[in-house]
């Protein structure tokens, strides 16, 4: 079958790799109908990974069961089925109290199990005509037959969620003011949940054209931090306070403002706009290693915290991979009833052969590049 391969840094091929088959009693194979690209293969893609040459790249993954292993219960040929980025058991402790991203059976003493993601145990991406899903009974979502939503539905596999874990993390309650930091598609789906969660006022801060105008789309405000420090514009905005709560979906990669060489660490920033006793939600990455970072200390993932900030203002912070699980199956429900259409960060549906040209493309931020979703039976 076809596959998007990883190849050295800054370039990826789609090239012939072995067709996945059955290996656990518990495995189904997926057609894959949609996989998108994510802001978190990009790590992998820039080689500030571990990422080994012929690696099939793909975590977020939906389509229709193509073949069912004898230990399958729930799910049949023929299902259209999302899967959640996170490759988890479903009956060890964490997955027992829905902290799915943080499986320890597929990955015990770190951060679960991922399709196509290194150092997330051995599953292979589905930016490929078909891929295997363990656990199938666990990590099937099943969606409705045909077409319909297929967009938003795609979404449900890590960026919604993703987002409204953000939320979750943030404890984001009604009428409350909301800092978002990156209008990425995770930034966005943030904001968009935090509107879902009735929050009175969402400031989302980036600075791509185009982002920042997805953003405004959906009712949130937008912070251009190229024209001028976004805690200030904020703070204008919110009496001086800052807002309730902040959320992070930048992360560890975060690009400076014109004129300056190194940003600040989104963190410090979102300690600074939000106000005494708010609370923070972090799901941009942070990694323990990247070497392409500036110092030692950074190489090894150390950056500096402002925790004397934090404790100073009483925050509280919640961070790590979304536990998908824990409300892809609401999330769905709220598109099946028109109440939720995450698809209005999707800007590409293309055939799988264009990836090589997605991949750099959305690396660079490129206007109009947000949310890219590879089409691999076109
Ligand atoms: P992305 O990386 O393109 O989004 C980041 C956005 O932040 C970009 O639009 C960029 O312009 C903006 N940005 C950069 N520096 C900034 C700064 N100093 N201030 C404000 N904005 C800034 O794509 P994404 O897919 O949205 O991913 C965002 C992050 O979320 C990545 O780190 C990704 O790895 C992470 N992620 C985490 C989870 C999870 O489960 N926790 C899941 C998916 C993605
Ligand atoms: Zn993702």
């Amino acid at each position: 079958m076809k596959a998007v391969v990883y190849k050295e840094p800054f370039t990826v091929a789609v090239e012939e790799v072995a067709d996945p088959r059955i290996e656990d009693p518990n495995d189904v194979i997926i057609r894959v109908t949609t996989s998108a690209i994510c802001g978190s293969d990009l790590h992998m893609y820039e080689g500030r990974t571990g990422a080994t040459p012929g690696m099939v790249f793909g975590h977020e993954n939906m389509g229709i069961v193509e073949e069912v292993g004898s230990g399958v219960a729930s799910i049949r040929k023929g299902d259209r089925v999302v899967l959640p980025f996170n490759v988890a058991c479903g009956f060890c402790k964490n997955c027992l109290a829905g902290k799915t991203g943080f499986c320890l059976t597929v990955n015990p003493g770190f951060a679960g199990g991922a399709y196509g993601y290194v150092a997330m145990g051995p599953y292979q991406g589905g930016q490929s005509e078909y891929l295997r899903v363990p656990f199938a009974d666990f990590n099937c979502l099943k969606l409705p037959p045909g077409t319909e939503f297929e967009d938003d539905f795609a979404l449900l596999a890590d960026i919604f969620p993703t987002g409204y874990h953000a939320t979750e993390l943030a404890q984001v309650s009604p009428g409350e003011t909301v800092s978002v930091f990156g209008a990425g598609p995770v930034g966005l789906m943030a904001a968009y949940s935090a509107i879902l969660r009735g929050a009175s006022r969402v400031f989302v801060v980036d600075r791509v054209p185009s982002r920042l105008s997805l953003a405004e789309r959906i009712g949130a405000i937008p912070i251009d931090y190229s024209k001028g420090d976004p805690v200030a514009q904020i703070k204008e905005h919110t009496n001086g306070e800052g807002t309730d709560k902040g959320i992070d979906a930048v992360g560890y990669q975060a690009t400076a403002p014109e004129g300056e060489e190194q940003p600040a660490l989104v963190l410090n920033t979102l300690v600074d706009t939000v106000r005494p006793t708010g609370a923070l939600g972090v799901v941009g990455l942070y990694v323990t290693e990247d070497p392409g970072a500036p110092s030692e200390s950074a190489k090894q993932g150390e950056l500096l915290f402002a925790m004397g900030k934090l404790f100073e203002k009483g925050q509280r912070m919640g961070t790590g991979q979304a536990n998908v699980k824990a409300y892809n199956r609401q999330l769905r429900d709220l598109i099946i009833a028109g109440r939720a259409k995450p698809s209005f960060v999707v800007s590409q549906r293309i055939p799988l052969q264009r990836a090589p040209e997605a991949y750099e493309k959305f690396d660079k931020r490129e206007e109009g590049w947000t949310k890219v979703l590879l089409k691999p039976q076109q």
